[in-house]
Protein backbone atom coordinates (compact mmCIF):
# COMPACT_ATOMS: atom_id res chain seq x y z
CA UNK A 1 0.00 0.00 0.00
CA UNK A 2 1.43 3.01 -1.14
CA UNK A 3 0.51 6.68 1.52
CA UNK A 4 0.06 9.93 -0.06
CA UNK A 5 3.16 12.47 0.90
CA UNK A 6 1.54 14.86 3.40
CA UNK A 7 0.44 18.49 1.87
CA UNK A 8 3.04 21.33 2.35
CA UNK A 9 1.69 23.48 4.72
CA UNK A 10 1.04 27.11 3.19
CA UNK A 11 2.37 29.51 5.43
CA UNK A 12 -0.30 31.93 6.85
CA UNK A 13 -0.13 35.46 7.90
CA UNK A 14 -1.28 36.17 11.42
CA UNK A 15 -3.12 39.79 10.85
CA UNK A 16 -5.61 41.68 13.49
CA UNK A 17 -6.09 38.57 15.32
CA UNK A 18 -6.67 36.18 12.53
CA UNK A 19 -4.72 33.56 10.34
CA UNK A 20 -5.20 34.44 7.16
CA UNK A 21 -4.31 32.94 3.44
CA UNK A 22 -1.93 35.31 2.00
CA UNK A 23 -3.04 36.27 -1.61
CA UNK A 24 0.66 36.07 -2.93
CA UNK A 25 1.03 35.26 -6.36
CA UNK A 26 5.13 34.72 -5.44
CA UNK A 27 5.76 31.38 -2.97
CA UNK A 28 9.32 30.47 -1.99
CA UNK A 29 9.69 26.57 -0.94
CA UNK A 30 11.29 25.94 2.69
CA UNK A 31 13.81 23.51 2.60
CA UNK A 32 14.51 21.14 5.40
CA UNK A 33 18.68 21.93 4.84
CA UNK A 34 20.07 18.45 6.27
CA UNK A 35 17.39 16.47 4.00
CA UNK A 36 16.48 18.91 0.89
CA UNK A 37 12.81 18.06 1.51
CA UNK A 38 10.17 20.63 1.11
CA UNK A 39 8.21 21.16 4.01
CA UNK A 40 6.62 24.21 3.43
CA UNK A 41 6.13 27.07 0.97
CA UNK A 42 5.92 30.85 2.39
CA UNK A 43 3.91 33.62 1.09
CA UNK A 44 5.68 36.91 -0.54
CA UNK A 45 3.17 38.71 0.44
CA UNK A 46 2.61 41.99 -1.69
CA UNK A 47 2.10 45.54 -0.92
CA UNK A 48 -1.85 45.53 -0.57
CA UNK A 49 -1.48 42.57 2.29
CA UNK A 50 1.27 44.14 3.92
CA UNK A 51 -0.36 47.73 4.09
CA UNK A 52 -3.98 46.30 5.04
CA UNK A 53 -2.19 44.44 8.48
CA UNK A 54 -0.73 48.08 9.21
CA UNK A 55 -3.17 49.61 8.91
CA UNK A 56 -5.32 47.13 11.79
CA UNK A 57 -2.24 47.35 13.85
CA UNK A 58 -2.45 51.45 13.99
CA UNK A 59 -6.41 50.76 14.64
CA UNK A 60 -5.72 48.79 17.28
CA UNK A 61 -3.33 51.04 19.29
CA UNK A 62 -5.00 53.79 20.55
CA UNK A 63 -6.86 51.07 23.07
CA UNK A 64 -3.42 49.14 23.52
CA UNK A 65 -1.83 52.38 24.41
CA UNK A 66 -4.33 52.60 27.10
CA UNK A 67 -4.48 50.01 28.45
CA UNK A 68 -2.25 49.28 31.87
CA UNK A 69 1.38 48.86 31.79
CA UNK A 70 0.55 45.90 34.65
CA UNK A 71 -2.26 44.73 32.12
CA UNK A 72 -0.31 44.89 28.95
CA UNK A 73 2.60 42.48 30.65
CA UNK A 74 -0.19 39.91 31.72
CA UNK A 75 -0.16 38.05 28.16
CA UNK A 76 3.61 37.67 28.21
CA UNK A 77 3.43 35.74 31.51
CA UNK A 78 1.41 33.71 29.97
CA UNK A 79 3.53 33.56 26.81
CA UNK A 80 6.40 32.71 29.04
CA UNK A 81 4.62 29.33 30.21
CA UNK A 82 3.59 28.60 26.95
CA UNK A 83 7.08 28.72 25.37
CA UNK A 84 8.42 26.24 28.33
CA UNK A 85 5.84 24.00 27.64
CA UNK A 86 6.46 23.97 23.89
CA UNK A 87 10.07 24.22 24.17
CA UNK A 88 10.70 20.84 22.17
CA UNK A 89 8.22 21.50 19.52
CA UNK A 90 9.96 24.91 19.01
CA UNK A 91 13.41 22.35 18.95
CA UNK A 92 12.20 20.69 16.30
CA UNK A 93 10.70 22.91 13.98
CA UNK A 94 13.50 25.26 14.11
CA UNK A 95 16.21 22.00 13.57
CA UNK A 96 14.26 21.30 10.56
CA UNK A 97 13.77 24.63 8.85
CA UNK A 98 17.16 25.97 9.68
CA UNK A 99 19.57 23.18 10.33
CA UNK A 100 20.95 23.74 13.50
CA UNK A 101 20.66 20.87 16.43
CA UNK A 102 17.70 20.20 18.30
CA UNK A 103 19.88 21.21 21.72
CA UNK A 104 20.85 24.59 19.61
CA UNK A 105 17.33 25.20 19.02
CA UNK A 106 16.18 25.18 22.30
CA UNK A 107 18.33 27.15 23.67
CA UNK A 108 18.10 29.80 21.58
CA UNK A 109 14.57 29.64 22.94
CA UNK A 110 15.98 29.88 26.41
CA UNK A 111 17.39 33.25 25.12
CA UNK A 112 13.62 34.16 23.66
CA UNK A 113 12.17 33.32 26.63
CA UNK A 114 14.93 35.27 28.75
CA UNK A 115 13.46 38.74 27.22
CA UNK A 116 9.88 37.96 27.33
CA UNK A 117 10.64 37.73 31.42
CA UNK A 118 12.58 40.56 31.19
CA UNK A 119 10.21 42.46 29.57
CA UNK A 120 7.70 42.15 32.30
CA UNK A 121 9.26 44.33 34.56
CA UNK A 122 8.08 47.50 31.96
CA UNK A 123 5.99 48.65 34.54
CA UNK A 124 9.12 49.57 36.31
CA UNK A 125 11.50 50.18 32.97
CA UNK A 126 9.40 52.80 31.41
CA UNK A 127 9.20 55.06 34.21
CA UNK A 128 10.27 58.46 33.46
CA UNK A 129 11.38 61.24 35.82
CA UNK A 130 10.51 63.84 37.69
CA UNK A 131 11.82 66.90 39.42
CA UNK A 132 9.60 69.66 41.82
CA UNK A 133 10.71 73.31 41.62
CA UNK A 134 12.83 73.63 38.66
CA UNK A 135 12.03 76.96 39.07
CA UNK A 136 9.68 78.54 42.44
CA UNK A 137 6.56 76.59 42.36
CA UNK A 138 6.90 74.66 39.05
CA UNK A 139 7.80 70.95 38.81
CA UNK A 140 8.85 69.02 35.68
CA UNK A 141 8.21 65.25 34.53
CA UNK A 142 9.27 63.54 31.63
CA UNK A 143 6.89 60.42 30.84
CA UNK A 144 7.54 57.79 27.87
CA UNK A 145 4.67 57.21 25.85
CA UNK A 146 4.93 55.01 23.40
CA UNK A 147 5.05 55.13 19.35
CA UNK A 148 2.30 53.29 17.88
CA UNK A 149 2.94 50.68 14.79
CA UNK A 150 6.61 49.40 15.14
CA UNK A 151 7.98 46.67 12.49
CA UNK A 152 10.50 43.67 13.54
CA UNK A 153 12.18 42.10 10.45
CA UNK A 154 14.48 38.98 11.07
CA UNK A 155 16.62 36.73 9.67
CA UNK A 156 17.25 33.00 8.93
CA UNK A 157 19.69 32.16 11.93
CA UNK A 158 17.66 32.09 14.77
CA UNK A 159 14.29 31.93 13.93
CA UNK A 160 12.71 31.91 17.57
CA UNK A 161 15.38 34.62 19.74
CA UNK A 162 15.69 36.75 17.14
CA UNK A 163 12.28 38.09 17.36
CA UNK A 164 11.94 38.08 21.06
CA UNK A 165 14.82 40.81 20.90
CA UNK A 166 11.76 43.14 20.13
CA UNK A 167 8.35 41.69 20.08
CA UNK A 168 7.94 41.53 24.24
CA UNK A 169 9.60 44.97 24.68
CA UNK A 170 7.42 46.59 21.78
CA UNK A 171 4.29 45.78 22.87
CA UNK A 172 4.91 46.01 26.51
CA UNK A 173 5.76 49.61 25.96
CA UNK A 174 2.46 49.80 24.21
CA UNK A 175 2.71 49.29 20.69
CA UNK A 176 1.46 47.19 18.21
CA UNK A 177 3.84 45.23 16.14
CA UNK A 178 4.31 43.51 12.90
CA UNK A 179 6.69 40.79 12.63
CA UNK A 180 8.64 39.81 9.13
CA UNK A 181 10.42 36.73 9.82
CA UNK A 182 12.97 35.52 7.34
CA UNK A 183 11.03 33.81 4.19
CA UNK A 184 13.75 30.98 4.24
CA UNK A 185 12.26 29.89 8.16
CA UNK A 186 8.69 30.95 8.54
CA UNK A 187 7.36 27.87 10.92
CA UNK A 188 8.84 29.10 14.29
CA UNK A 189 7.59 32.21 14.36
CA UNK A 190 3.74 30.38 12.85
CA UNK A 191 4.23 28.42 15.73
CA UNK A 192 5.45 31.24 18.27
CA UNK A 193 1.84 33.32 16.84
CA UNK A 194 0.13 30.34 17.84
CA UNK A 195 0.71 30.74 21.29
CA UNK A 196 0.91 33.86 21.26
CA UNK A 197 -2.95 33.68 19.94
CA UNK A 198 -3.44 31.87 23.28
CA UNK A 199 -2.44 34.72 25.57
CA UNK A 200 -5.50 36.80 25.57
CA UNK A 201 -4.15 39.47 23.76
CA UNK A 202 -6.15 42.24 22.26
CA UNK A 203 -6.28 41.23 18.36
CA UNK A 204 -4.03 43.95 16.29
CA UNK A 205 -1.33 44.12 18.74
CA UNK A 206 0.54 41.23 17.48
CA UNK A 207 0.37 41.13 13.79
CA UNK A 208 2.48 38.49 11.67
CA UNK A 209 3.50 38.66 7.41
CA UNK A 210 5.69 36.67 5.71
CA UNK A 211 7.19 37.88 2.93
CA UNK A 212 10.69 39.56 1.32
CA UNK A 213 11.73 42.53 -0.25
CA UNK A 214 8.09 43.78 -1.31
CA UNK A 215 6.90 43.01 2.05
CA UNK A 216 9.80 45.06 3.87
CA UNK A 217 10.05 48.08 1.54
CA UNK A 218 6.45 48.14 2.10
CA UNK A 219 7.05 48.49 5.62
CA UNK A 220 10.04 50.92 5.17
CA UNK A 221 7.75 53.47 3.27
CA UNK A 222 4.36 53.29 4.91
CA UNK A 223 3.85 56.57 7.12
CA UNK A 224 2.22 54.68 9.89
CA UNK A 225 4.99 52.52 11.14
CA UNK A 226 7.03 54.74 13.07
CA UNK A 227 9.94 52.57 14.20
CA UNK A 228 11.55 49.45 12.88
CA UNK A 229 13.81 46.78 14.41
CA UNK A 230 16.26 44.66 11.53
CA UNK A 231 18.91 42.19 11.94
CA UNK A 232 20.67 40.30 8.75
CA UNK A 233 23.16 41.34 6.59
CA UNK A 234 25.29 44.61 6.43
CA UNK A 235 24.07 45.25 2.98
CA UNK A 236 20.42 45.06 4.10
CA UNK A 237 20.87 46.83 7.25
CA UNK A 238 22.32 49.56 5.51
CA UNK A 239 19.32 49.69 2.72
CA UNK A 240 16.29 49.60 5.40
CA UNK A 241 18.26 52.34 7.62
CA UNK A 242 18.67 54.26 4.95
CA UNK A 243 15.64 53.83 3.69
CA UNK A 244 13.84 54.39 7.36
CA UNK A 245 16.08 57.46 7.79
CA UNK A 246 14.60 58.64 4.18
CA UNK A 247 11.10 58.11 5.80
CA UNK A 248 11.46 59.84 9.05
CA UNK A 249 11.18 56.57 11.05
CA UNK A 250 13.71 55.58 14.16
CA UNK A 251 15.44 52.50 12.95
CA UNK A 252 17.93 50.04 15.09
CA UNK A 253 19.89 47.86 12.37
CA UNK A 254 21.92 44.57 12.93
CA UNK A 255 24.29 43.86 10.16
CA UNK A 256 26.51 41.19 9.71
CA UNK A 257 30.32 39.76 11.42
CA UNK A 258 33.26 38.74 11.50
CA UNK A 259 34.09 38.44 14.85
CA UNK A 260 37.64 37.75 15.95
CA UNK A 261 39.58 35.87 19.09
CA UNK A 262 42.52 36.89 20.19
CA UNK A 263 44.70 33.55 21.54
CA UNK A 264 47.55 34.76 24.18
CA UNK A 265 49.87 32.17 24.85
CA UNK A 266 49.44 32.02 29.07
CA UNK A 267 45.15 30.94 28.10
CA UNK A 268 44.51 28.03 30.12
CA UNK A 269 44.55 26.25 26.54
CA UNK A 270 42.28 23.22 27.02
CA UNK A 271 39.44 25.19 28.35
CA UNK A 272 39.86 27.88 25.22
CA UNK A 273 39.91 25.47 22.63
CA UNK A 274 37.09 23.56 23.66
CA UNK A 275 35.38 26.96 24.03
CA UNK A 276 36.69 28.78 20.68
CA UNK A 277 35.94 25.30 18.73
CA UNK A 278 32.02 25.72 19.75
CA UNK A 279 31.69 29.46 18.95
CA UNK A 280 33.40 28.94 15.70
CA UNK A 281 31.22 25.36 14.61
CA UNK A 282 28.26 25.72 16.73
CA UNK A 283 25.28 26.44 14.78
CA UNK A 284 27.37 25.50 11.67
CA UNK A 285 29.51 29.02 11.99
CA UNK A 286 25.60 30.95 11.48
CA UNK A 287 25.74 32.56 14.56
CA UNK A 288 26.27 36.31 13.93
CA UNK A 289 28.83 35.82 17.14
CA UNK A 290 30.69 33.09 16.04
CA UNK A 291 34.14 33.43 16.34
CA UNK A 292 35.36 33.24 12.73
CA UNK A 293 39.32 34.59 13.25
CA UNK A 294 41.71 33.03 15.67
CA UNK A 295 44.75 35.70 16.46
CA UNK A 296 47.12 33.82 18.09
CA UNK A 297 50.24 35.43 19.78
CA UNK A 298 53.83 33.58 20.29
CA UNK A 299 53.58 29.92 21.17
CA UNK A 300 49.88 29.86 20.90
CA UNK A 301 50.15 29.65 17.19
CA UNK A 302 51.82 26.25 17.48
CA UNK A 303 49.87 25.12 20.65
CA UNK A 304 46.26 26.26 20.14
CA UNK A 305 46.74 25.19 15.92
CA UNK A 306 47.05 21.76 17.08
CA UNK A 307 44.68 21.51 19.62
CA UNK A 308 41.69 23.14 17.27
CA UNK A 309 42.34 21.08 14.55
CA UNK A 310 42.48 17.78 16.86
CA UNK A 311 38.89 19.11 18.28
CA UNK A 312 37.32 20.39 15.18
CA UNK A 313 37.89 17.12 13.58
CA UNK A 314 36.01 15.05 15.76
CA UNK A 315 32.69 16.73 15.69
CA UNK A 316 30.09 14.92 14.29
CA UNK A 317 28.20 16.56 11.63
CA UNK A 318 24.72 15.59 10.52
CA UNK A 319 21.36 15.69 10.92
CA UNK A 320 20.60 18.25 14.02
CA UNK A 321 17.59 15.82 15.18
CA UNK A 322 20.10 13.04 15.67
CA UNK A 323 21.16 11.85 18.89
CA UNK A 324 25.03 12.72 19.08
CA UNK A 325 24.88 15.39 16.28
CA UNK A 326 26.71 18.08 17.17
CA UNK A 327 26.87 20.20 13.87
CA UNK A 328 23.92 20.47 11.64
CA UNK A 329 24.03 21.78 7.78
CA UNK A 330 24.26 25.43 6.56
CA UNK A 331 21.04 26.87 5.55
CA UNK A 332 20.94 26.58 1.63
CA UNK A 333 22.58 24.78 -1.12
CA UNK A 334 24.03 28.22 -2.36
CA UNK A 335 25.07 29.32 0.76
CA UNK A 336 27.00 26.04 1.03
CA UNK A 337 28.55 26.70 -2.30
CA UNK A 338 29.33 30.27 -1.40
CA UNK A 339 31.12 28.95 1.73
CA UNK A 340 33.18 26.57 0.04
CA UNK A 341 34.27 28.95 -2.86
CA UNK A 342 35.40 31.13 0.13
CA UNK A 343 37.69 28.81 1.17
CA UNK A 344 38.85 28.21 -2.62
CA UNK A 345 39.71 32.20 -2.57
CA UNK A 346 41.38 31.80 0.96
CA UNK A 347 43.85 29.28 -0.05
CA UNK A 348 44.19 31.39 -3.31
CA UNK A 349 45.30 34.13 -1.13
CA UNK A 350 48.13 32.21 0.70
CA UNK A 351 46.33 30.43 3.69
CA UNK A 352 46.50 26.33 4.18
CA UNK A 353 43.73 24.43 4.40
CA UNK A 354 44.76 22.49 7.87
CA UNK A 355 41.44 20.61 7.71
CA UNK A 356 39.22 20.40 4.94
CA UNK A 357 35.25 20.23 5.23
CA UNK A 358 34.95 20.84 1.98
CA UNK A 359 31.98 18.00 0.64
CA UNK A 360 31.46 15.86 2.76
CA UNK A 361 29.57 12.51 2.61
CA UNK A 362 26.67 12.63 5.06
CA UNK A 363 25.86 9.14 5.48
CA UNK A 364 21.46 9.19 4.24
CA UNK A 365 21.97 12.64 4.33
CA UNK A 366 23.49 13.21 0.54
CA UNK A 367 21.64 15.75 -0.54
CA UNK A 368 21.73 18.08 2.38
CA UNK A 369 23.83 21.23 2.96
CA UNK A 370 26.50 20.23 4.83
CA UNK A 371 30.16 21.70 5.29
CA UNK A 372 32.49 19.98 7.91
CA UNK A 373 34.51 22.22 10.02
CA UNK A 374 37.08 23.98 8.08
CA UNK A 375 40.40 25.61 9.71
CA UNK A 376 42.54 27.77 6.98
CA UNK A 377 45.95 28.35 8.63
CA UNK A 378 48.20 31.40 8.05
CA UNK A 379 45.58 33.55 6.39
CA UNK A 380 47.15 36.64 5.84
CA UNK A 381 46.14 39.35 7.47
CA UNK A 382 45.57 41.92 4.50
CA UNK A 383 44.10 39.67 2.58
CA UNK A 384 40.18 39.94 1.45
CA UNK A 385 38.99 36.54 2.99
CA UNK A 386 40.53 37.78 6.56
CA UNK A 387 37.61 40.47 6.02
CA UNK A 388 34.56 38.85 4.36
CA UNK A 389 31.95 37.24 6.41
CA UNK A 390 31.59 33.66 5.53
CA UNK A 391 29.28 33.01 7.89
CA UNK A 392 29.87 29.07 7.81
CA UNK A 393 31.84 26.79 9.71
CA UNK A 394 35.30 27.73 8.72
CA UNK A 395 38.01 29.21 11.11
CA UNK A 396 40.70 31.30 10.25
CA UNK A 397 44.00 31.36 12.02
CA UNK A 398 46.14 35.04 11.98
CA UNK A 399 49.13 34.71 13.71
CA UNK A 400 50.30 38.72 15.15
CA UNK A 401 53.39 38.78 17.30
CA UNK A 402 51.76 41.06 20.57
CA UNK A 403 48.87 42.20 21.70
CA UNK A 404 49.49 45.25 19.71
CA UNK A 405 49.64 43.98 16.40
CA UNK A 406 46.80 41.76 16.90
CA UNK A 407 44.44 44.51 18.46
CA UNK A 408 45.47 46.86 15.34
CA UNK A 409 44.51 44.00 12.87
CA UNK A 410 40.49 43.90 14.79
CA UNK A 411 40.56 47.89 14.42
CA UNK A 412 41.36 47.24 10.66
CA UNK A 413 38.06 44.83 10.31
CA UNK A 414 35.02 46.25 8.95
CA UNK A 415 32.81 44.65 11.52
CA UNK A 416 32.52 45.21 15.12
CA UNK A 417 30.23 42.81 16.83
CA UNK A 418 32.08 40.52 19.19
CA UNK A 419 35.78 40.59 19.99
CA UNK A 420 37.31 37.65 22.59
CA UNK A 421 40.39 37.13 24.36
CA UNK A 422 41.96 34.11 26.01
CA UNK A 423 44.01 34.87 28.37
CA UNK A 424 45.04 34.23 32.82
CA UNK A 425 46.09 37.90 32.71
CA UNK A 426 44.54 39.98 34.42
CA UNK A 427 46.09 43.16 32.79
CA UNK A 428 46.46 41.75 28.87
CA UNK A 429 41.98 41.72 29.95
CA UNK A 430 41.32 45.20 31.07
CA UNK A 431 43.45 46.59 27.89
CA UNK A 432 41.41 44.44 25.89
CA UNK A 433 38.05 45.37 27.59
CA UNK A 434 39.19 48.72 27.07
CA UNK A 435 40.47 49.08 23.61
CA UNK A 436 39.13 46.43 21.25
CA UNK A 437 37.17 47.83 18.91
CA UNK A 438 33.98 45.88 19.50
CA UNK A 439 30.41 45.87 20.80
CA UNK A 440 30.17 43.02 22.68
CA UNK A 441 33.51 41.66 24.51
CA UNK A 442 34.15 38.03 26.02
CA UNK A 443 36.95 37.41 28.15
CA UNK A 444 37.62 33.88 28.25
CA UNK A 445 34.56 33.61 26.41
CA UNK A 446 33.55 32.08 22.99
CA UNK A 447 30.01 33.74 22.35
CA UNK A 448 29.58 37.14 24.56
CA UNK A 449 26.19 37.20 24.06
CA UNK A 450 24.63 40.16 26.36
CA UNK A 451 21.82 38.49 28.39
CA UNK A 452 18.02 40.20 28.04
CA UNK A 453 18.58 42.63 30.42
CA UNK A 454 21.98 44.30 28.50
CA UNK A 455 21.99 45.33 25.48
CA UNK A 456 23.26 43.63 22.08
CA UNK A 457 25.84 46.06 21.40
CA UNK A 458 27.02 45.95 17.88
CA UNK A 459 29.44 48.25 16.55
CA UNK A 460 30.83 49.81 13.11
CA UNK A 461 29.33 47.55 10.25
CA UNK A 462 27.74 45.46 12.28
CA UNK A 463 25.18 47.97 13.23
CA UNK A 464 23.68 51.04 12.39
CA UNK A 465 21.52 53.36 14.84
CA UNK A 466 21.77 54.24 18.07
CA UNK A 467 19.84 52.45 21.03
CA UNK A 468 20.57 48.66 20.28
CA UNK A 469 17.92 45.70 20.97
CA UNK A 470 17.17 44.67 24.46
CA UNK A 471 17.21 45.69 27.84
CA UNK A 472 17.17 49.59 29.03
CA UNK A 473 17.94 50.23 25.48
CA UNK A 474 14.59 48.55 23.69
CA UNK A 475 12.85 50.72 25.90
CA UNK A 476 14.12 53.65 24.73
CA UNK A 477 14.00 52.56 21.29
CA UNK A 478 10.45 52.04 21.89
CA UNK A 479 9.05 54.69 23.70
CA UNK A 480 9.12 58.62 22.79
CA UNK A 481 9.72 61.36 25.54
CA UNK A 482 7.21 64.33 27.12
CA UNK A 483 8.41 66.63 28.87
CA UNK A 484 5.66 68.59 31.29
CA UNK A 485 6.69 71.55 33.06
CA UNK A 486 3.99 72.41 35.36
CA UNK A 487 2.82 75.74 37.82
CA UNK A 488 -0.24 75.57 39.48
CA UNK A 489 -1.06 78.82 41.42
CA UNK A 490 -1.38 78.66 45.09
CA UNK A 491 -4.74 81.02 45.59
CA UNK A 492 -6.29 77.77 43.59
CA UNK A 493 -5.27 75.35 46.38
CA UNK A 494 -6.81 77.54 49.64
CA UNK A 495 -9.64 77.05 47.93
CA UNK A 496 -10.33 73.60 49.90
P1 LIG B 1 19.41 38.88 5.07
O1 LIG B 1 19.98 40.24 5.13
O2 LIG B 1 19.45 38.14 3.78
O3 LIG B 1 17.85 38.91 5.48
C1 LIG B 1 17.42 39.53 6.67
C2 LIG B 1 15.99 40.04 6.46
O4 LIG B 1 16.00 41.02 5.41
C3 LIG B 1 15.01 38.95 6.03
O5 LIG B 1 13.80 39.13 6.73
C4 LIG B 1 14.83 39.20 4.53
O6 LIG B 1 13.54 38.86 4.08
C5 LIG B 1 15.07 40.69 4.40
N1 LIG B 1 15.66 41.04 3.09
C6 LIG B 1 16.55 40.31 2.38
N2 LIG B 1 16.88 40.96 1.25
C7 LIG B 1 16.20 42.12 1.25
C8 LIG B 1 16.15 43.24 0.35
N3 LIG B 1 16.85 43.26 -0.78
N4 LIG B 1 15.35 44.27 0.67
C9 LIG B 1 14.63 44.26 1.82
N5 LIG B 1 14.65 43.24 2.70
C10 LIG B 1 15.42 42.18 2.44
O7 LIG B 1 20.11 38.04 6.24
P2 LIG B 1 20.03 36.47 6.52
O8 LIG B 1 20.80 35.76 5.46
O9 LIG B 1 18.64 36.06 6.79
O10 LIG B 1 20.82 36.38 7.90
C11 LIG B 1 22.21 36.25 8.01
C12 LIG B 1 22.89 37.57 8.23
O11 LIG B 1 22.36 38.19 9.40
C13 LIG B 1 24.39 37.43 8.48
O12 LIG B 1 25.04 38.47 7.79
C14 LIG B 1 24.52 37.61 9.98
O13 LIG B 1 25.77 38.10 10.41
C15 LIG B 1 23.43 38.60 10.25
N6 LIG B 1 23.01 38.59 11.64
C16 LIG B 1 23.43 39.60 12.45
C17 LIG B 1 23.07 39.62 13.77
C18 LIG B 1 23.54 40.70 14.68
O14 LIG B 1 23.18 40.68 15.82
N7 LIG B 1 24.32 41.66 14.22
C19 LIG B 1 22.27 38.58 14.29
C20 LIG B 1 21.87 37.56 13.43
C21 LIG B 1 22.24 37.56 12.10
Amino acid sequence: MTVAAPPITKVQNYINGQWRDSSATDWLDVINPATAEIIARTPLSDAQEVTEAIELAAAAYPEWRRTPPEDRIQPLFKLKMLLEEHLDDFGRIITQENGKTFAEAKAEMRRAIENVEVACGIPMMMQGYNLEDVARGIDEIMIRQPLGVVAAITPFNFPGMIPFWFLPYAIACGNTLIVKPSERVPLTMKLAFELLERTGLPKGVVNLVNGGKAAVDTLLDHPKVRAISFVGSTPIAKYVYARAGENGKRAQCQGGAKNHVIVLPDADMQMATQIISDSAFGCAGQRCLAVSVAVTIGEAQRTFRDAIADSAAKLRVGNGLEEGVQMGPVITSQSKARIESLIGAGEKEGAQVLLDGRGPKIPKHESGNFVKPTILDNVPANSELAHTEIFGPVLSLVHANDLDEALAFLESSPFGNQASLFTSSGSAARRFRYEAPAGNIGINIGVAAPMAYFPFSGWKDSFFGIMHGQGRDAIEFYTEKKVVVERWAKEHSRKF
